[in-house]
C-alpha cells in the first residue's frame, strides 16, 4: 500500500484505539490476522468455554478454525446437527465470546444490528469477557456513517449471503423493508462500559468482513 495512505489509515486506526480506551475497552490493534489469532491465544487461556457470534470475520481471520483446535470448549453454533438455540442460550454462560463489529466509529462505539438479537445480546451482557475481531475497513467517523455502513453494506451482503427475500438482496441497499425475511431487528451502540476491559477489541490492518 502506498505509505501516505498507509499513515492516514493508521493514525485514523490509532485515533480509534485511543477513544475505545477512553470508553472503557481494551483496544488493539495488530498487522495481520496471523497476529490476530497470537493475541486471541494470550487472551484467552487454555480450557475456557467459548462462543461466537455469525461472523464471516471470524472465518475469513482463521478464527473459527483456531477455536475448533481442541484448546478450547467450544460451543460451536455451525456445528453439524447442532441445536442452534441451544448453543445460542450456552453463550451467555461462556468465558469469552468472539464476534465482529458491523462498524467501530472514531469515537470509540461499537454499532450493531442483528436479526436475532443473541449477538447484540450476549455483547451487552453474560460472557465474562467479549473479543471483538474486525478489520480496518470497519471503522468509520460517527455513528451516523455507522448506520450507512450496515444499510448500504453489511446488510445488503448478509441478505445476498443468507439468501434473504430483501429488496436490498435485489437492489444491493437498504429499502427498510417491511419483509417477513427482514434480518434487521435490534439496534445497538456499545459506548462507555461499566465493567472496564470485559469487551476487547482487536482490530486487524486489513480488509475483513462486511
Ligand atoms: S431493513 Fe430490510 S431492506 Fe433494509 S437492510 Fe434490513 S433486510 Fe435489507
Amino acid at each position: 500500500m502506498d505509505a501516505s495512505l498507509n499513515a492516514v489509515i493508521e493514525k485514523k486506526i490509532n485515533r480509534t484505539i485511543g477513544n475505545l480506551q477512553n470508553n472503557k475497552m481494551d483496544a488493539y490493534y495488530v498487522k495481520t490476522c496471523k497476529d490476530a489469532v497470537n493475541l486471541i491465544d494470550q487472551l484467552c487461556a487454555e480450557g475456557k468455554s467459548v462462543a461466537v457470534g455469525g461472523s464471516m470475520t471470524l472465518f475469513e481471520c482463521g478464527i473459527i478454525d483456531y477455536l475448533r483446535s481442541g484448546k478450547y470448549q467450544f460451543f460451536d453454533r455451525y456445528a453439524p446437527g447442532v441445536d442452534v438455540g441451544k448453543v445460542f442460550r450456552q453463550a451467555f454462560f461462556c468465558d469469552t465470546f468472539f464476534t465482529s463489529s458491523n462498524a467501530i466509529t472514531e469515537q470509540g462505539e461499537l454499532y450493531n444490528v442483528d436479526g436475532n438479537g443473541n449477538r447484540v445480546a450476549a455483547m451487552i451482557f453474560g460472557p465474562k469477557s467479549v473479543i471483538v475481531v474486525a478489520g480496518y475497513n470497519k471503522i468509520v467517523a460517527d455513528l451516523e456513517a455507522a448506520r450507512r455502513r450496515v444499510s448500504d453494506i453489511a446488510a445488503p451482503a448478509n441478505a445476498m449471503r443468507l439468501d434473504k427475500k430483501t429488496p436490498c438482496k435485489v437492489l444491493g441497499a437498504c429499502q427498510n423493508c417491511r419483509s417477513d425475511d427482514r434480518i434487521c431487528a435490534d439496534y445497538v451502540i456499545h459506548g462507555q462500559q461499566t465493567a472496564k476491559g470485559r469487551i476487547k477489541v482487536i482490530i486487524v490492518g486489513e480488509q475483513l468482513g462486511y
